[in-house]
């Protein structure tokens, strides 16, 4: 038999659509049933023709219908599900950036199912303005004048640049032309903003003369921005916001700051390098300050930007703010975090993100011994498992030189495969795609569970499902 007779056959073997569906549970809707009875089928094809599959029995009635009765079961289940976060980066953007606290979930489902004064004014009988129920408290929190919240921060900085500086030029030093994961880059939204990017300076160094050399009647504005992920360090220079301001106050042009993360607190006190604060920023002189709401604020996704209230008000009048505002749920997250803030040691015990990042190193080795014991009780064979310094992360995209002192979990495989990097690997893929998904990193070819971003209630689960990753793996 030649190989297109082989592949014909094959062809001829793939189980009929209509008898697969009479195998298939009935309370699933038929166009589901359909749906991934022809997804499948089509990728059996397609494996057929480019001869990743030249057996018959992998396309046995039974092993097909299998295979689609799994895929059934995943789509019936939530696309969107929690997982363990044991990579120890506690901002972890493809995780999620930051967890709420439990405290705030009544407020959220308050504002769900129940109408609310979203945008009416009870005092007066009439429409009200959404940012009221932030605004004074961010205005109490940072010092500013007046505040306005919207989608996020790329969202942030895009609303300021088009009310500000459309079609005239911003002054920003080329090294804060940073580029955040995921395409936001500082130049293109300055582009798609209206507004023209003027860079001035070096990459590593950038003098008060160089902005004051660019500034001419085309200026808007003069803008600093976070460096956020990346740092320059060894011959640097950069122009502080007091100097800035004053430049900006000679020549009548507002200072603006994309701070990024922005943070509240002072984090000194725990062992953090200094970062300004959103207040400080705005002592400093900043005219308008953005900042993210779920990176170190540690609320949820949002787009805080806090100033002079002229500046504020011609931004809450702008066209594009309805395109980018902030919905209900996220406004009652966001206010029931920032009540926290009021007092400044709540916030880290009550925030979580702050708790995590807070951590002293002491906990986190208490937090792995009890891990390890968790694993230990189990006796999962294939395994072994230890602590071990290690260090976590920020992450967000903030602070990526800080380094946070951390006790770990370590897993390597026994049995003689120690830094055997096939087993190491299939071990890391089981626990991602095990219920629910563990995700872990490798370091110098081990495993290691970072106890600073898991959570007070998962320590017995990751030991369950270690052993279950184990056994997919092939290790026991
Ligand atoms: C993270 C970041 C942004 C984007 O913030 P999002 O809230 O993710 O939209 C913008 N600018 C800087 C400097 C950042 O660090």
């Amino acid at each position: 038999m030649d190989a297109s007779q082989t592949m014909n056959n094959l062809l001829r073997s793939i189980p009929k659509t209509d008898r697969i569906l009479q195998k298939l549970p009935e309370d699933i809707p038929q166009s589901l049933k359909l749906r991934i009875c022809r997804r499948v089928l089509d990728d059996i094809r397609q494996a057929i023709l480019s001869g990743r599959i030249s057996a018959v029995s992998s396309i046995s009635f039974q092993r097909v219908l299998e295979r689609i009765e799994k895929e059934l079961q995943k789509a019936m289940e939530p696309s969107l599900r929690p997982l363990i976060n044991a990579t120890g980066v506690v901002v972890h953007t493809n995780l999620g950036r930051s967890l709420l606290s439990d405290e705030l979930l009544d407020g959220i489902r308050k504002a769900a199912v129940n109408y609310s004064n979203l945008e009416y004014d009870l005092d007066h009988g009439r429409r009200g303005s959404r940012y009221s129920h932030v605004e004074d408290i961010l205005c109490e929190l940072t010092g500013a004048e007046a505040a306005l919240v919207v989608n996020n921060n790329a969202a942030a900085v895009l609303i300021m640049l088009e009310t500000l500086a459309r079609g005239r030029e911003v002054i920003v030093s080329r090294g804060e032309l940073v580029e955040i994961g995921g395409s936001f880059r500082i130049p293109d939204v300055m582009a798609r903003s209206g507004a023209i990017l003027r860079e001035v300076g070096a990459t590593n160094r950038t003098h008060l003369a160089d902005y004051e050399r660019a500034i001419c009647e085309d200026t808007a504005l003069l803008m600093k921005v976070h460096q956020s992920n990346f740092a320059i360090v060894g011959f640097t220079l950069s122009v502080s916001m007091p100097a800035l301001k004053a430049l900006g106050r000679k020549h009548g042009l507002p200072v603006i700051e994309d701070l990024g993360s922005g943070n509240l607190v002072d984090l000194r006190p725990y062992g953090f390098v200094h970062e300004p604060t959103v207040q400080e920023s705005l002592a400093a002189g900043a005219d308008l300050v953005s900042f993210s709401g779920d990176k170190m604020l540690g609320g949820p996704q949002a787009g805080i930007i806090v100033g002079k209230k002229r500046f504020v008000d011609r931004i809450k009048k702008n066209p594009i703010n309805r395109a980018v505002r902030i919905d209900k749920l996220t406004l009652a997250a966001l206010e029931g975090t920032l009540r926290i803030y009021r007092r400044p040691e709540d916030a880290i015990a009550r925030i979580p993100t702050l708790r995590m990042l807070c951590m002293p190193e002491k906990e986190t080795a208490a937090r792995a011994g009890k891990l390890l014991e968790a694993i230990r009780s189990r006796e999962i064979g294939g395994i072994r498992a230890a602590t071990s310094p290690v260090i976590s992360r920020v992450g967000g995209g903030a602070l990526p030189l800080q380094e946070l002192r951390s006790t770990a979990v370590t897993i390597d495989p026994a049995n003689g495969r120690d830094g055997d990097r096939s087993a190491i690997s299939a071990l890391e893929k089981a626990l991602r795609q095990g219920n629910p998904p563990v995700i872990v990193r490798i370091e110098d070819d081990h495993i290691i569970i970072d106890v600073r971003t898991i959570k007070d209630n998962q320590f017995a689960v990751i030991a369950e499902c270690l052993e279950k990753a184990a056994v997919s793996a092939g290790l026991e």
